[in-house]
C-alpha cells in the first residue's frame, strides 16, 4: 500500500508559459505559447508520484491574457467541487504569469474550502536552459501537500517562495524572481521539499469571504483608468457611456485623481447623477497603497486600501454584483 498516507493532489492545468515551448535551448522569448498538454507536463516530472498521490486535469490551455470571465468562474466552480471531495486533498494550478495574481484574487474570494490552493506557472518556456517550470511545479505540489498550507487561502508558489493571493504582484516581466509582495512580504519558502510559513492573511478569504462559492452570469463593468499628467476626460465620459458601474483609478501617489478626470467626476456627483459610477482610488504607485483622504463629501469616492488596481477592480465587481450602497462596498474594501 504505497499510497496509503500519500496526500491526493489535483493538476488542474490553464495553459501559460509553463505549458510552452521553447524555439531553442537559449531562446526564453517568441515560443509556441500554451502546447503542451497536463499529461506531457507531468510525464517530465515522475518524482511527483514519490511524494503524493498525483492527478492531472487540463481545464483548458491558453495564454493567461486570454483567460475570461466565464473561465473564471468555471475555474472557481471545479476547484470546489474537487475540494469537496475526500479524494482531493489540495490543488494545484498551473497558469500564465501575466494574470496570474488576478486569478489567484478572483480564487481567493470564491474559493469555499480551507484546503491549498496553490497556482505556479514559469517565467522561461519548457526545454530551454534553465527553465523554472519544472522546479516550480514540484514547490507548487510540496506546498499543496502540506497541512501548513491548511487555511493560508489562495497562494502564489514561484521562484521558491510562497504568497498570498492578495499580497502577490507581478513584479518583473522577464525574470524568474517574478512575484513579489512588495508591501507585505512572502508568506513562506519552499526549500528543497521543505514547506515553511512565517506569516498568515488575515484579511478574509475562502472559507471566510462572503462570495465564497459565488457563480455571477455577468459581472458588472468597471474600469480602470490610468491617471496621467495633463490627462483629459475623454476616457472618464467614454467608461460612463458604456454603462461602467464602477470605475478603480490607478492614481498619482496616494490616489490622486487628476485635474479633468476629478472635476468631471465632481460636476457628475454635484448634479445628483443617480447612475454615477462609484469610484475607487487605488494607485499607479507600486507599494503602499492609498489612504482615505479625498472623499469630498461623495460617499461613492472609496479607497482600495492596498489593492492595486487589477485586484481592486476584482474586488469591485464582485462588490457592484452584491451592492449599490457605497457604505457597503467601502466595508468590503476594508475588509479583504
Ligand atoms: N508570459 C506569460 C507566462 O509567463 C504567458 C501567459 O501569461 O500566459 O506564462
Amino acid at each position: 500500500m504505497e499510497n496509503q498516507n500519500k496526500k491526493k493532489i489535483r493538476l488542474v492545468a490553464t495553459g501559460g508559459t509553463i505549458a510552452s515551448q521553447a524555439r531553442s535551448r537559449v531562446s526564453t522569448e517568441g515560443y509556441q505559447a500554451s502546447v503542451i498538454s497536463v499529461e506531457d507536463l507531468i510525464a517530465e516530472l515522475p518524482e511527483l508520484n514519490d511524494i503524493v498521490e498525483m492527478s492531472a486535469e487540463q481545464i483548458f490551455l491558453k495564454p493567461s491574457s486570454a483567460i475570461t470571465d466565464e473561465d473564471l468562474f468555471h475555474l472557481s466552480a471545479r476547484v470546489n467541487e474537487l475540494l469537496a471531495s475526500d479524494e482531493c486533498d489540495g490543488i494545484v494550478i498551473t497558469h500564465g504569469t501575466d494574470t496570474m495574481e488576478e486569478t489567484a484574487f478572483f480564487l481567493n474570494l470564491t474559493v469555499n474550502s480551507p484546503k491549498p490552493v496553490v497556482i505556479t506557472g514559469a517565467m522561461r518556456p519548457a526545454h530551454v536552459i534553465s527553465t523554472d517550470g519544472l522546479l516550480n511545479l514540484y514547490n507548487a505540489v510540496c506546498c499543496a501537500a502540506s497541512d501548513a498550507s491548511y487555511g493560508m487561502g489562495v497562494v502564489i508558489s514561484m521562484n521558491d517562495l510562497i504568497l498570498s493571493a492578495r499580497d502577490a504582484v507581478k513584479f518583473s516581466s522577464f525574470k524568474t524572481d517574478a512575484f513579489q509582495a512588495p508591501l507585505y512580504g512572502v508568506l513562506g519558502t519552499v526549500r528543497n521539499a521543505n514547506v515553511t510559513y512565517c506569516y498568515k492573511p488575515l484579511m478574509r478569504h475562502t472559507t471566510t469571504s462572503e462570495f465564497a462559492g459565488a457563480q455571477y452570469g455577468k459581472m458588472p463593468r468597471v474600469d480602470v483608468l490610468y491617471m496621467l499628467q495633463g490627462i483629459d476626460d475623454m476616457l472618464f465620459k467614454a467608461a460612463c457611456a458604456a454603462g461602467c458601474k464602477g470605475i478603480v483609478s490607478a492614481g498619482s501617489g496616494n490616489g490622486g485623481v487628476i485635474g479633468a478626470i476629478g472635476k468631471a467626476y465632481k460636476e457628475e456627483f454635484e448634479a445628483g447623477k443617480d447612475e454615477l459610477p462609484v469610484l475607487v482610488r487605488s494607485t499607479r504607485v507600486c507599494t503602499g497603497g492609498v489612504s482615505d483622504a479625498y472623499r469630498m463629501g461623495n460617499p461613492k469616492i472609496i479607497p482600495s486600501h492596498d489593492l492595486n488596481p487589477h485586484k481592486a477592480a476584482i474586488l469591485l465587481r464582485f462588490a457592484l454584483a452584491k451592492t449599490n450602497d457605497p457604505a457597503e462596498i467601502k466595508r468590503i474594501f476594508e475588509q479583504y
